[in-house]
């Protein structure tokens, strides 16, 4: 299968799927065009996935497919926005027909989810497989919008922590490989992004700091730590784990450090605990308050319920260049 047998085998499979409004110019000319919406702000996001690094090498070209969109549309709800326009550039050593069909199933799976169009990109050779989206998202600019998008520095001293779903399903599932059960893999392999429930979310009046959780909640936690100047206190009873993962003697550190769940842990003031458990409820996703902002030195403290703190690696998180990485 050649570079543009693969360009037309895309655009029909495209045409499988509804057009968002605003895209004038898909696939098929230089570059695309695109006219947003009036009073709305454009929210762009990337991100790649390698072979080796962000999935073994024996994962099915669908969950590849899939990942590749999900993790972006994971970017824009943790932002608030609503999806509305991709890229997608592929390298890979060769192409071969079946894999990408169903690579392709994959991709567009996610693109339903997510209600997404793909406008463009680029199709190369490379050593190794690499997939990479660049993600539009789309943030209503009027005063029903909230305020105007959720971001990391916009946690306050005083505000409850939350998180969505359950944590450290993801990291059980890549310890254990081909022994992992098929709905355990599924938490590494189809993560949801959580769309819903990030929208819904931007219009809770004092929310205050977002992101998603794609590298470890302490880790990601410390990006709002760090962008919106709180020390962060979690209760270690309150993590939100399912069975599989309380049931291994590391569950907790799994949940607090392993990465690629992609919920979302956001902030909110404590008058707003209604309208967080609200939007959970709406959106059809468990929403947990698992701790507090404070004032004082930013960062990440896990308490046990005595109030004791729970030693953490002190490099909780994934580095792609941290001079420790082997
Ligand atoms: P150019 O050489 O002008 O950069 P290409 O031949 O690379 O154009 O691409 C032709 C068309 O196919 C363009 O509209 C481009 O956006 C689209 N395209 C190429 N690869 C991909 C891909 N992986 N995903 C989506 N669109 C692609
Ligand atoms: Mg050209």
């Amino acid at each position: 299968m050649g570079e543009f047998d693969f360009i037309g085998r895309l655009q029909q499979r495209l045409a499988e799927q509804p057009f968002n409004a605003g895209i004038d110019v898909g696939i098929g000319d230089d570059a695309a065009i695109l006219s947003p919406p009036p009073d709305h702000r454009l929210v762009v996001t990337a991100d790649t996935l390698n072979a080796g690094v962000h999935f073994p090498h024996c994962t099915a070209p669908y969950d590849i497919g899939y990942k590749t969109l999900a993790v972006n549309l994971s970017d824009l709800a943790a932002m608030g926005a609503e999806p509305w326009a991709c890229t997608l550039t592929v390298g890979l050593p060769s192409l071969d027909p079946a894999w990408m069909e169903s690579w392709l199933d994959g991709f567009l799976a996610a693109a339903q989810l997510g209600g997404i169009t793909l406008i463009g990109g680029d199709t190369t050779r490379a050593p190794f497989a690499t997939f990479g989206v660049t993600a539009m998202g789309l943030l209503p600019s009027d005063a029903a919008a909230g305020n105007g998008g959720l971001r990391r520095a916009n946690a306050l001293a005083g505000d409850d922590v939350w998180v969505s779903g359950e944590l450290g399903g993801a990291a059980l599932a890549l310890r254990l490989g081909e022994a992992a059960p098929a709905d355990l893999r599924l938490r590494l392999d189809r993560p949801i992004p959580r769309l819903a429930l990030g929208s819904a979310l931007r219009l809770v009046p004092d929310i205050g700091g977002c992101c998603d959780v794609s590298d470890g909640l302490l880790a990601d936690l410390g990006h709002i730590a760090m962008a919106s100047g709180v020390r962060i206190e979690l209760d270690a009873d309150r993590i939100p784990m399912g069975m599989d993962v309380r049931s291994v003697s590391d569950g907790l550190m799994l949940a607090l450090t392993g990465g690629d769940d992609y919920e979302l842990a956001f902030t909110a003031a404590a008058s707003a605990r209604e309208q967080v458990l609200a939007a959970g409820e709406e959106t059809g996703v468990a929403v947990t308050r698992i701790g507090r902002a404070l004032g004082g030195e930013p960062g990440v403290h896990v308490l046990d319920p005595m109030g004791r703190e729970v030693p953490v690696p002190p490099r909780a998180g994934w580095d792609h260049f941290a001079a420790t990485a082997d």
